[in-house]
């Protein structure tokens, strides 16, 4: 049994959009990306986090008075408590939360062996039907590249079909790890410009491109490609041509678009930061249907959001 720890953040039964059948999704904290628009902010750090709902918070300060580090004010006025993140030591034994009778405090991030996360996979298995599998997600499952590689090798064998998301970013080396094990990979291309792409998540393009060529050529997974259309971004002509001339150049050519939505907001306030695309207005169905049109008239095949042939 591999005792091999990896910290992750949720575990989704019964998603039918993210690979073939019914799956579980499970999601892995860390991300060397920093996108404005991301939905899984919980996902973006590589530790533990406290998550305070401030509307289930009734003030009486339990919290405060549990931590050992001073690390919770009480707000002015009896008013929410004050988290001092920096202070906050992630302490093991989490005083604060168990404090809580109120479930208004909540940790993102739990440890997990590649075993006892297997053991509900195989668990969940028995819901699948025919067809189902597992697909990892994140954050970036990359990013926890040795537990990722060792919970796939696990499920291939044990007959479990492998789908992962990823940004594209890490060393090629890490994929050429996990590659034998995967059988679908959702690879995010967010802009084709190297200047606007770290504009936008804060890293070149450069080695996504890269990865995403190699894995076309030595990679035996099926290879979709995944974009969320942010007008004003990336739903331009340009980068609507160059992102279709990229798939033929490197003979990969499936890509499903989809909308930006704002489902994750709340959790940007849980985490106490800053949600920058709150105000930005995702592409409208039209725009969605005419990009859809663009790539399909280019002899690439093409879904919006979950209307997946998967
Ligand atoms: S213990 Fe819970 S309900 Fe009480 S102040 Fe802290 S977060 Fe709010
Ligand atoms: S996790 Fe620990 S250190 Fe951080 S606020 Fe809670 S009790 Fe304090």
């Amino acid at each position: 049994m591999s005792e091999k720890r990896g910290l992750i953040f949720d575990i989704q039964g019964f998603s039918v959009h993210d690979g073939p059948g019914c799956r579980t999704l499970v999601f892995l904290k860390g991300c060397p990306l920093r996108c404005g628009w991301c939905s899984n902010p919980e996902g973006i750090d590589p530790f533990r986090e406290l998550m305070y709902s401030q509307s289930q918070c009734i003030g009486d300060y339990a919290c405060r008075d549990a931590c050992k580090s001073q690390a919770i004010q009480a707000g002015q006025e009896g008013g929410p408590i004050v988290i001092e993140r920096e202070q906050c030591q992630r302490c093991s034994d989490l005083e604060c939360v168990d404090a809580c009778d109120h479930n208004a405090l909540r940790v993102a991030g739990h440890y997990t062996t590649v075993a006892e996360l297997m053991n509900k996979i195989q668990r969940d298995r028995a819901y699948w039907g025919t067809g189902g599998g597992i697909t990892l997600s994140g954050g970036e499952p990359m990013f926890q590249h040795e537990f990722t590689g060792a919970v796939l090798r696990r499920c291939y064998e044990s007959y479990i079909h492998t789908a992962m998301e990823t940004s594209g970013y890490a060393p090629w080396k890490h994929y050429q790890e996990v590659l034998p094990d995967l059988d679908w990979l959702f690879f995010d291309l967010k802009h084709m410009d190297p200047d606007m792409h770290k504009g936008g998540t804060g890293v070149s393009n450069e080695l996504i491109l890269d990865n995403a060529r190699k894995i076309a050529s030595e990679g035996e997974c099926r290879l979709i490609f995944r974009m969320v259309m942010i007008p004003g971004f990336n739903d331009s002509l340009e980068n609507l041509t160059a992102t279709a001339e990229f798939m033929h150049s490197i003979d990969k050519k499936e890509i499903n678009i989809l909308s930006l939505h704002h489902l994750g907001s709340s959790k940007y306030d849980m985490l106490g930061r800053e949600y920058p695309f709150r105000d930005r207005k995702g592409a409208s169905s039209e725009r969605m249907e005419e990009a859809r049109a663009f790539f399909v008239n280019r002899s690439i095949e093409c879904w919006v959001g979950s209307n997946t042939p998967f």
